[in-house]
């Protein structure tokens, strides 16, 4: 499904309501380098009130975002796995209520801006720094790093070998 650009969560809190489906990366206008808007995620909202008869949002955001890779420079995908929960208030907390400790959005009018929502959880998701696994990224000749997972020792070996070769080591 198409997330709203605007939704209405008092309601959908009063119905328990929940949303599920997929938003291409496409959307996120705010995702910028390292990353790219390429990929897609799945989100799951579920709407609810809480003992204080205020709105409750608890979601996730799943899925895959190419990036480059921060340290050699190559393709990557970056997985996301961002639960979150927050309240979502018509004003911003004055007095007793500003003591709330749990995280809210202000939703002027009841009217939720979702897909600001979903980009700003993204954006918190994922690293400053994008980067491969250790040790899986491109730099390494492609031979020796295969050789290294298959076979350490002879690695070290042929690592010695070299060294002898050249004389000095590193
Ligand atoms: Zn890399």
């Amino acid at each position: 499904m198409n997330f709203p650009e605007h939704f209405a969560s008092r309601r959908a809190a009063e119905q328990q309501r929940e949303l599920s489906g997929t938003v291409a990366a496409t959307r996120f206008g705010r995702l910028a380098y390292p990353y790219e808007r390429e990929g897609n995620l799945f989100a799951r909202l579920r709407f609810g009130l809480d003992e204080h008869d205020r709105v409750r949002l608890e979601g996730e955001l799943r899925g895959e975002i190419a990036a480059v890779c921060q340290r050699c420079l190559k393709p990557m995908i970056q997985e996301v796995c961002a639960p979150f929960g927050m309240l979502i208030l018509n004003e911003i907390p004055r007095g007793t209520e500003a003591a709330t400790e749990e995280e809210y959005l202000v939703a002027e009018q009841d009217s939720l801006d979702l897909m600001r929502l979903l980009e700003d959880e993204l954006l918190l998701a994922l690293p400053m720094v994008p980067r491969h696994a250790d040790g899986t990224c491109q730099t390494a000749a492609p031979e020796e790093s295969a050789s290294t997972r298959a076979n350490p020792f002879q690695a070290l070996a042929a690592l010695k070998e070299r060294r002898k070769g050249s004389g000095k080591a590193s």
